[in-house]
């Protein structure tokens, strides 16, 4: 007889802990579905002009750090595979918002 998969004990002893995020293809998945890649609002600085070392120093070593809403890059590993941008509030994890990141508009 094949095991099952053990049980994930944050989402099974307390409802309330269970962090789900919403992927517009899959619906509601566990947390364990998906890949966690950064901060969605970061932008690679350009290359080869005068300040490029300062703003690449800036860009990899002095991140934001916000407590509240932040918006992340998550991958659906476990599911349809696709690149998801969630607005998640860091001291909660309450997820406010998730869109495709092919669909995020680049500011
Ligand atoms: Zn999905």
């Amino acid at each position: 007889m094949r095991k099952g998969r053990a049980p994930n004990p944050t989402c099974t002893e307390n409802q309330g802990a269970c962090v789900r995020i919403p992927c517009p293809f899959c619906g509601e998945r566990d947390l364990s579905e998906f890949a966690y890649h950064g901060d969605a609002s970061y932008r690679r600085p350009a290359p080869g002009t005068e300040r490029a070392v300062s703003d690449f120093y800036e860009a990899v070593y002095l991140r934001a750090n916000p407590a509240g809403p932040h918006t992340e890059l998550w991958y659906h590993v476990s599911g349809c595979r696709s690149w998801i941008r969630v607005t998640r509030d860091t001291r909660t994890h309450e997820i406010l918002a998730s869109e495709l990141a092919q669909q995020v508009e680049v500011r």
